[in-house]
């Protein structure tokens, strides 16, 4: 999980350890039920149940500065030394700003070092003393400014990894999924490490080192006693903020729930605007809505008392310990041990750290909640990729495209198997069609050539070559597929049919959607191939998705072709028209066609057919009538219905 931006597949050795024994077990051909996903899992190897981040901020913490220090970025490491740097000399100007204006206010009283101090001098002393603030402001603008490029890069790095790492995850947990709350995961995560820096680079490790210098300064100037005052002020200050925080966490997390919650009813009740109305329910709606209000109502008085409770506690410990500090003082400046400005220093140096102080309570609520919100982010960063290439697979070699499904057993569940013994071929160039009824596998078949998932035992060889052991994206560059539901991305219709190629030119895109008939309907819409298609395309008619999915693998270009029903949402006319393109698409190339309506399979070479994951007829169109099956049965009903 080491950052390195650059590398696409950068894993950690733990991970290519892992990587190599899972892909050797597939190279192996996997014998007998290894590939059977935990019986316990239920399929769904969504989020794990514990994972190794949970509950344990200081590892998260730690792994976030694996992502700031990046191995193979020595400038970035460099700076985020310089920042430390920065940081430090700026409390050192702090710290001496408080000596020199008491070294200022003595001499203008005519005590301390410089009783006899000529105008000129005190000059400088106030010059000097407003240069130690200038230094002290600059230092921690440098410090800003230096950080930003690590921190930055840092949050990149997560993102970009996280992002990386979901596209590797697979299709049983992407199903398993909430888009919604991955994205939101991603998000507060990375939300969350700009927090955790922000307040650790510029609260945390400031007011530390603040404590600290006070501390000894006020140690060798004033004595032991000072020095013991003020740390025990600022200690029973930190103690107090971070028991109060802790208690009143729960009135913030109750407000981000109660939130939540509110934003999600009213969401749900816009978009289900029209049941609304057809219920007359506006009054339930709103009553719903309110109530999830109120309770943000009340969580947010409360986040608002408790605050002020801990801000009066605070304040109290503070002026104590000044109280203390300075009555202390106080006989020792009437007896002459101690000069007026000796005075003024104590109190400037309690102020000077009671200010940052004065953010602890917030600095480490924001780091706890920032430091939950990585941990989600890191966690998925942990769950393993189910399917990894084999470590140095070839890729896959076209040779005409031969495809052949060796006694395939595979189920999605282990209980549940949905594959059995599939055993077929289709030479090089010539068509199989799968006829079945609903759930009797057949997309299933199109999931497994894919290698979304792997074979339980049998094998599936493109060309001879297990597609288990070769590289996952040559394999999914030699086939083209044309799935049942077309979800398309909210760009434009170009956009969308480039996809198939993002190098195409216009001319080759506009070609692609003649072929798929959509070319005149495009022309049609006023902006043309500019159309955006909306969210998952839904502006478009499923019939119009469909064709663009077809055009958009015409441009592929693919050896081996994959139809899962991909007429099934068009009108009879549009379909025969289609039907010719796809024909001629398909001429040469290997092509699975799924489909339902069998007349569109009829000049398969041959269609097989299969009931509960099993194969029941084989055969040409012709032979499989003649055989007077389950094909025939299907086929007779289907023309009877067409009259
Ligand atoms: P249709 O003609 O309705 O598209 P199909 O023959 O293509 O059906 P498949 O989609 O292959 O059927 O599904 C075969 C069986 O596998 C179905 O019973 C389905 O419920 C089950 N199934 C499909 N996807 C999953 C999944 N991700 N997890 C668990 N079971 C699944």
């Amino acid at each position: 999980m080491t950052a390195k931006p650059t590398e696409p597949t950068a894993n950690t050795p733990a991970q290519d350890a892992k990587d190599a024994k899972d892909a050797t077990a597939a190279a192996d051909g996997s014998s007998a039920k290894d590939n059977r996903p935990a019986a316990s899992d239920g399929a769904s190897s969504a989020p794990r149940a514990s994972y190794e981040h949970d509950g344990k901020p200081w590892l998260t913490a730690f792994t976030l500065l694996r992502y700031l220090w990046p191995a193979d970025r020595p400038r970035l490491r460099l700076l985020f030394v310089l920042t430390g740097l920065a940081i430090l000399m700026g409390q050192g100007f702090l710290a001496i700003t408080p000596m020199v204006f008491a070294t200022a206010v003595d001499a203008v009283g005519g005590e301390g070092r410089f009783p006899n101090a000529s105008l000129t001098l005190l000059i400088g002393l106030v010059t000097a003393f407003g240069l130690a603030r200038l230094l002290a402001q600059g230092s921690q603008e440098i410090s800003s400014a230096l950080f930003v490029f690590v921190g930055q890069n840092g949050i990149r790095s997560v993102a970009l990894e996280t992002f990386r790492h979901l596209h590797e995850l697979s299709l049983r947990f992407h199903l398993g999924r909430q888009t919604g709350g991955l994205s939101r995961a991603i998000e507060r995560g990375t939300k969350g490490i700009e927090f955790v820096l922000r307040m650790t680079t510029f609260n945390l490790v400031p007011t530390t080192f603040a404590i600290v210098i006070v501390s000894l300064i006020l140690l060798f100037n004033f004595g032991p006693l000072y020095a013991a005052i003020t740390f025990v002020t600022v200690v029973g200050y930190i103690i107090y903020t971070v028991m109060v925080t802790d208690w009143r966490i729960k009135y913030r997390r109750m407000m981000n729930e109660t939130d939540s919650e509110a934003t999600t009813k009213a969401v749900d009740s816009l978009l289900n605007y029209e049941t609304v109305k057809y219920f007359s329910n506006e009054v339930h709606e709103a009553t719903r809505f309110d109530g999830a209000l109120r309770g943000y109502e009340r969580a947010a008085v409360n986040n608002q008392l408790s605050l002020s409770l801990l801000n009066i506690g605070q304040g109290i410990i503070i002026a104590a310990g000044l109280v203390l500090l300075l009555s202390l003082s106080v006989p020792q400046v009437l007896a002459g041990e101690m000069t007026v400005g000796d005075f003024v220093a104590i109190q400037a140096y309690l102020i000077q750290l009671y200010l940052p102080l004065n953010f602890l309570g917030f600095a480490y609520r924001e780091i706890r909640q920032g430091l939950v919100d990585m941990e989600y982010m890191f966690n998925l960063l942990d769950v393993d990729r189910e399917i990894p290439d084999s470590p140095r697979a070839p890729v896959l070699k076209i040779d005409g495209g031969q495809l052949d499904f060796q006694t395939v057993n595979f189920g999605y569940n282990d209980d549940r198997q949905i594959l059995h013994d599939l055993d077929f071929s289709v030479e090089a160039g010539k068509t199989l069609a799968i006829v079945g009824p609903s759930g009797s596998g057949k997309s299933t078949i199109g999931r497994m050539l894919f290698r979304f998932y792997d074979v339980w035992d049998g094998a599936i060889r493109i060309d001879g070559q297990d597609i288990r052991r070769v590289q996952q994206a040559s394999l999914r560059e030699a086939i083209g597929i044309v799935p049942q539901d077309t979800v398309l991305f909210n760009d434009t219709i170009a956009y969308n049919i480039a996809y198939g190629r993002p190098e195409a030119s216009l001319e080759h895109v506009i070609e692609a959607a003649k072929l798929a008939q959509i070319h005149d309907f495009i022309l049609d819409l006023p902006e043309g191939y500019d159309t955006r298609v909306g969210e998952r395309g839904l502006k478009l008619s499923g019939g119009e998705r469909q064709r663009v999915s077809i055009a958009r693998t015409i441009l592929k270009d693919p050896s081996i072709l994959l139809f899962d029903e991909a007429t099934s949402a068009l009108d009879t006319d549009t379909e025969s028209a289609i039907q010719a393109s796809l024909a001629a698409v398909s001429r040469d190339r290997t092509t699975l066609v799924i489909a339902h309506r069998l007349s569109t399979v009829v000049d398969a070479d041959e269609i097989i057919v299969l009931d509960k994951g099993r194969i029941a007829e084989r055969g040409s169109h012709q032979a499989l009538l003649e055989r007077d099956g389950v094909y025939a049965h299907m086929w007779h009903s289907q023309q009877e219905a067409d009259e």
